[in-house]
């Protein structure tokens, strides 16, 4: 096994890169990661078309985006698993291209599909990453103990590897990147799946390294999430990032509260004050006064076609909608119809 080895076989065989070996001084100031024009396409599509991003060291950047977005593609190149066609990712001021090798080294990586070795204990992966990572004995079983008992795999460390869950692997390797404090940490909906204590366990670590002065770029379909952790947003949509900024100021410039009527079956004609839009059985009426917006449009509506009314507060899905003129979660139950769908072997139009 090379010392400097970043890279680990899967139980499939493919190659992923983990945790770099060697942690680095983290804690500069100015951008850990510079993204630049990057592009990437897959035969037809195009997954990035152009993406700029910047995440500052100390920053936390949540990168949200509907299903097919492009965010496990931008993450996977800035992680040197995939090539991008054009553009530049610069880590800590290094090319990523150029300067892979050290630029592995300033990277945790916990990408959707876990790396680890299947056939040692989950504290033998640990280990062997910490010692890797360039963690002395001591200091790496007490990260060790802090990273078991955050991510609650304490019961799992005698276990084999490769003989987890799904779950439980992933939070593994969640822990495997958090290990040796990389300079960037990138997170790939690293708290899917995972119950509520142990997202909030592990959003406590991502908050700590940060603190540290590690920049962490982490994708998730929670915005719950990040309005708790008061991150940064980028919002990436059809390839390119559309919005960047606090959770607070993009609320602020794109967020007003909307009035949502869903309907059984069409959406019937209802006349109100302009910005009104239709999705599928949705008729979505931006609003500065949700209850003056109400009583003008219920009185319109046919008998027994209403099937709920919500007001989305201006929020961070409220931002989403304006942005994207679509709703977050709609995109995860499109993502989950399909998958359903898939199973069932019937293909389905996603409104
Ligand atoms: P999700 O939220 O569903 O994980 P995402 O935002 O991470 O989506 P990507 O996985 O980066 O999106 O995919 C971006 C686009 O590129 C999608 O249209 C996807 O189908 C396509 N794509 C991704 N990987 C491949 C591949 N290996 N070969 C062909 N197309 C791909």
């Amino acid at each position: 096994m090379a010392h400097d080895m970043q890279r680990v076989r899967e139980s499939d065989g493919r190659m992923l890169a983990s945790s770099g070996a060697g942690s680095t001084e983290v804690g500069r100031s100015g951008a850990m990661l510079r993204v630049s024009g990057l592009r990437k396409s897959y035969g037809e599509i195009e997954a990035l078309r152009g993406v700029d991003l910047e995440v500052a060291a100390g920053e936390i950047v949540a990168l949200l985006g509907p299903n097919g977005a492009g965010k496990t593609t931008l993450v996977s190149i800035v992680a040197g698993l995939r090539r991008a066609d054009a553009g530049v990712v610069e880590v800590d001021g290094l090319d990523a291209r150029r300067r892979s090798a050290e630029v592995r080294r300033r990277i945790g990586l916990a990408p959707q599909d876990t790396g680890i070795y299947p056939v040692v204990s989950v504290r033998r992966n640990l280990l062997l990453f910490g010692e890797l990572a360039g963690l002395g004995r001591a200091e790496l079983r007490r990260r060790i103990d802090e990273v078991a008992e955050a991510l609650d795999i304490g019961e799992l460390l005698d276990r084999q590897a490769g003989k987890l869950s799904g779950g439980q692997k992933r939070r593994v390797h969640t822990a495997i990147a958090l290990l040796h404090r990389p300079a960037l940490l990138l997170l790939d909906e690293a708290t899917t799946g995972a119950d509520v204590e142990t997202r909030g366990h592990i959003l406590e670590l991502v908050r700590q390294l940060a603190a540290e002065g590690s920049a962490v770029l982490y994708s998730t379909h929670y915005l719950a999430e990040v309005e708790a952790l008061g991150s940064a947003v980028a919002i990436l949509d059809h390839g390119q990032v559309i919005a960047r900024g606090d959770v607070g100021d993009l609320i602020g410039a794109h967020a007003v509260p909307v009035v949502e009527l869903a309907f059984d079956g069409e959406v019937p004609a209802i006349s109100s004050h302009g910005g009104a839009t239709v999705e599928g059985n949705r008729l979505r009426l931006p609003t500065r006064d949700p209850a003056a917006t109400l009583v003008e449009v219920v009185p319109q509506v046919p008998p027994g076609v209403l099937s709920s009314v919500e007001i989305i507060r201006p929020n961070l899905e409220a931002v989403y909608l304006a942005l994207t003129g679509r709703r977050y979660d709609e995109a995860d139950r499109e993502g989950a119809r399909e998958e359903a769908t898939e199973r069932k072997g019937r293909s389905v139009v996603a409104k």
